[in-house]
């Protein structure tokens, strides 16, 4: 192979377990977690929801199952959502709630922050009356394209939900980016994380984003609606046996990878610091781990295949999308930056 240097940068998702993960992975005692008897699976729910200041948890193959058992978890056949218009509730899992749950969700649009207006989503809380569906729940993801939900807008928007009878739903993938952030440097990043929570009656995070760990996302919400999401993800397929060899490694990613998102934090500030003043091209500052980069048209063409040519990943069309993790250093990030002001 060529010696050509390469920093991946499509997602925080691309990130292969540390060998201390592995080690923890190897050593994990194991049951068959379908007759709820894999302790690593069990002591993970535990912890993930005692941490986060929820009842019960569980462990799921993914993101995406985790939102569709608490969408079906806490909607009937014929009930609604608000939703983000680009929520990835709502946009990027194939319509799981309606095709599989007769859910219906009612997408509203985001603000650039990612906020839906308060005044939209009272607009469209409807009225009981057989025209309509029932308004059932509010969802809300926290962090939204890199940018993190104010605290004051999360109170409001949560506050609405509950005074009109809605439950409340936090597709938190990236929550500990966003209680990173807002915790500051040597904050109690733990303690923002369930100051975001506490608002929500269920809250999913993913552990195979930034936390960096191979497989798995986790459910938080009541002990019954918990309950309900168990028989969901069962006729889903996603009741796993052994899944403490997993559930292992995002145990670790809990104790060892949370605080250290401050440091994809701090390389995604430095990527868009690195690319200000190119021609044609526009860089807003990064909140989290995550890069926008807006081209001018003449620009956008084939600029991917170009920095991939040149050894950078990333997605995207007129606006890339470079995300930081685990596995890019701040070398990485320093040599990133020379290669995408050469090939843009
Ligand atoms: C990635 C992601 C998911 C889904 O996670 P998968 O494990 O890829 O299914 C859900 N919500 C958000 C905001 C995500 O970024």
């Amino acid at each position: 192979m060529s010696g050509l240097r390469v920093v991946d940068l499509r997602s925080d998702t691309v990130t292969r377990p540390t060998a201390a993960m592995r080690a923890a992975m190897a050593a994990a005692e194991l049951g068959d977690d379908v007759f709820g008897d894999d302790p690593t699976v069990n002591e993970l729910q535990r912890v993930v929801a005692g941490r986060l200041g929820y009842e019960a948890a569980l462990f799921v193959p993914s993101g995406t199952m985790s939102n569709l058992c608490a969408l079906l978890s806490h909607c009937q056949r014929g009930d609604e959502y608000l939703v983000g218009q680009m929520a990835h509730c709502y946009r990027w899992e194939g319509g799981g709630a309606a095709v599989l749950g007769s859910i219906q969700p009612q997408p509203l649009a985001q603000q650039p922050d990612g906020t839906m207006a308060l005044a939209d989503l009272e607009a469209n809380i409807k009225p009981d009356d057989a025209h309509f569906a029932r308004t059932r729940l509010l969802a809300l993801e926290d962090t939204w394209g890199g940018r993190v939900l104010p605290m004051d807008y999360i109170e409001a928007a949560t506050a609405l939900a509950r005074r009109h009878g809605l439950a409340t739903h936090l597709d938190g993938a990236r929550l500990f980016n966003a209680a990173v952030a807002q915790a500051g440097p040597g904050g109690d990043a733990w303690g923002q994380a369930r100051r975001i929570a506490g608002h929500f009656d269920s809250v999913s995070v993913c552990f195979s984003k930034g936390l960096g760990a191979p497989v798995g996302s986790a459910l938080c919400g009541s002990r019954e609606l918990i309950a309900r999401a168990r028989r969901w993800r069962k006729m889903a397929g996603g009741g796993l046996r052994q899944a403490g060899v997993l559930a292992a490694a995002a145990l670790h990613a809990l104790d060892h990878h949370v605080e250290r998102l401050a440091e994809d934090h701090a390389n995604a500030s430095l990527l868009a610091e690195g690319l200000q003043g190119l021609p044609g091209v526009t860089v807003p500052p990064a909140q989290t781990n995550m890069v926008f980069v807006d081209l001018a048209p003449d620009k956008a063409a084939g600029a991917v295949e170009r920095l991939r040519a040149a050894g950078v990943l990333c997605t995207g069309l007129y606006r890339l999308r470079l995300v930081t993790h685990l596995d890019v250093g701040r070398d990485d990030i320093v040599h990133a930056v020379r290669v995408l002001r050469e090939v843009l």
